[in-house]
């Protein structure tokens, strides 16, 4: 009973966020416990915009600081590379299938949200536009991602049991073993070509749950050429984490 209790107050003592202040500046942590994890460990939050430290249960703040300090260069450069957020406010840019579209306040307007040119119009209150920007956009994505997910599994005799779109910041898409398939709708805020590519890479593991030569053959078959949409994805995937 007393060791419970020296452990249960040094994980109370543990502060959920702090600024932690390393020889070459302070760096943004949030600590979490995980009782199951074997060894500390740092990720890069790109929405919260700082480094989450995984520590074992027993293991203390201190041994989580020396971590961040051997890593901090790494850290640093992954932290300084993540552009300011982009909330969808009037007169903000936001890509649609790659394209810039600016976004405009209509309150006059009667129609909802729609593209208009190089704009996103949006009516009605002030209030509302940057929730109505995000559901037109998650709209906009399955109304691009759907047929395009018909036509290829049909092509390759699978069903789609349904699609689903979600706000997932480590996968682009993904294929369950019962059919359904589920896509980030930030998809459609890239080039036409990469939202092809994600799709076909899904659409193939209805044939193959698996990266094995057979899966990547169906990809080739129904996308072409899908490096530049990989090598996209790499080099800007990231980006398209900020809007919204
Ligand atoms: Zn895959």
């Amino acid at each position: 009973m007393p060791f419970r209790w020296s452990f249960l107050s040094t994980a109370r003592a543990l502060p959920e966020r702090e600024d932690v202040a390393l020889p070459v500046g302070s760096v943004p942590v949030r600590w979490k416990r995980n009782a199951r994890a074997r060894r500390v460990s740092l990720r890069i939050c790109p929405v919260e915009r700082l480094v989450v430290i995984t520590l074992p249960s027993r293991i203390g703040r201190r041994q989580g600081v020396a971590l961040l300090a051997e890593h901090h260069g790494w850290v640093r450069e992954k932290l300084a590379a993540l552009a300011p957020k982009v909330a969808f406010a009037p007169g903000v840019e936001v890509p649609l299938l790659g394209e810039m579209h600016v976004i405009r306040h209509v309150p006059e307007g009667r129609r909802g949200v729609w593209r208009e040119g190089g704009a996103i119009l949006v009516s009605g209150e002030r209030a509302h536009l940057s929730r109505r920007v995000a559901d037109f956009l998650r709209a906009e994505a399955r109304r691009e991602i759907a047929p395009r997910a018909q036509a290829l599994a049909a092509r390759i005799e699978r069903r789609i049991k349904r699609i689903i779109l979600k706000d997932t910041r480590s996968r682009w898409g993904s294929c369950a073993p019962d059919g359904s398939l589920a896509f980030s709708w930030r998809l459609v805020l890239a080039p036409s070509f990469v939202l092809d590519y994600v799709v076909a890479h899904e659409v193939a593991h209805l044939a193959e749950l698996n990266h094995g030569a057979r899966f990547w053959r169906i990809v080739h078959m129904i996308c072409p050429d899908p490096e530049p949409a990989k090598r996209w994805l790499a080099r800007n995937g990231q980006g398209l984490l900020r809007y919204g």
